[in-house]
């Protein structure tokens, strides 16, 4: 992206230094990642795989191409938005293959806005969905996805409608009126996706009582054996893109609220480059039980 673009590298950076302490520096494992490419199109068009292929600059030449009004790639993009995908892929087998509990995913750039066949909201490939199909090819009999983010994953949206499955659960809770304008209720059930809209700067009281009441009940009721998490951080209070007003204690609730499922966590949103760390941390010890 261009420099002072939200979605910049400083968000990872900032996720790197909290990652090198205890108590998450013993928990990291590097792993090989090799990719499947024909993964990618369980999701995506032919078309838009080969445009990406085609449009994506050469890493020397420092060029950056502009995809959309929100999306750019450069060298390096591309190959980014593969290793994501990847990478989940192969957290998506260690959980269904052993007794880790938990995996947190960071990486750039997000993925839940990224459609069938465009980019969309700094997204190229959709990691979630992908991870989600990856899971259901390879012997898990069923998925859940949640989508916290402040923004609609209307990605991951259009593609639960374009291949309706019965082993699938999708839900968005997102902010009202706000890009990218989709998500709204009436839709629900179609495709086994469900939106649930959060009032604007209604806070975590609010969050708290729609994910009591109606989110983790419906998540019960169809007994994932996995919860893939479109973990994004811009509801936090001080984010520049949206006004939800939660607090640190909120992603902390979220991730102990999470524990008892089987989750795999991959990083969306969250613009505040300090916040982030300190929402993340709260989420990963709550989750985790550090
Ligand atoms: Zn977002």
């Amino acid at each position: 992206m261009e420099e002072n673009h939200p979605e910049s590298p400083k968000r990872l950076k900032s996720l790197e230094t909290l990652f090198s302490q205890s108590p998450y520096k013993e928990l990291i494992e590097t792993v090989e990642c090799p990719l499947d490419e024909t993964l990618l199109r369980y999701g995506h068009t032919q078309n838009y795989l080969s445009m990406l292929e085609e449009f994506s600059p050469d890493p020397d030449d420092n060029e950056l191409v502009r995809l959309d009004d929100d999306t750019s790639m450069n060298g390096y993009s591309l190959n980014a938005a593969k290793l994501g995908v990847a990478s989940a892929c192969q957290a998506i087998d260690t959980l269904l293959k052993t007794d880790t509990q938990h995996i947190f995913q960071a990486s750039r750039p997000p993925g839940h806005h990224a459609e069938p066949h465009r980019s969309m909201g700094f997204c190229l490939l959709n990691t979630v969905y992908l991870a989600a199909r990856h899971a259901l090819n390879t012997g898990c009999k069923k998925v859940a996805i949640l989508d916290f983010d402040v923004h609609h994953g209307n990605g991951t949206e259009v593609m639960m409608r374009a291949n309706p499955r019965d082993n699938a659960l999708f839900i968005s809770t997102h902010e009202a009126d706000l890009w990218p304008y989709t998500g709204q209720m009436d839709e629900n059930g179609f495709g086994n996706s469900y939106n649930y809209i959060l009032p604007k700067a209604s806070g975590s009281q609010e969050m708290r009582a729609l994910y009591t009441d109606k989110i983790f009940p419906q998540i019960d009721a169809f007994n994932p054996e996995l919860v893939i998490l479109s973990a994004g951080f811009d509801a936090y209070k001080a984010d520049p893109l949206a006004t939800l007003q939660w607090e640190v204690d909120d992603y902390a609730w979220l991730g102990e609220s999470l524990a008892p499922y089987k989750t795999f966590s991959n990083l969306e949103g969250g613009y505040q480059v300090d916040d982030l760390k300190s929402c993340v941390d709260a989420y990963l010890k709550s989750l985790f039980q550090l």
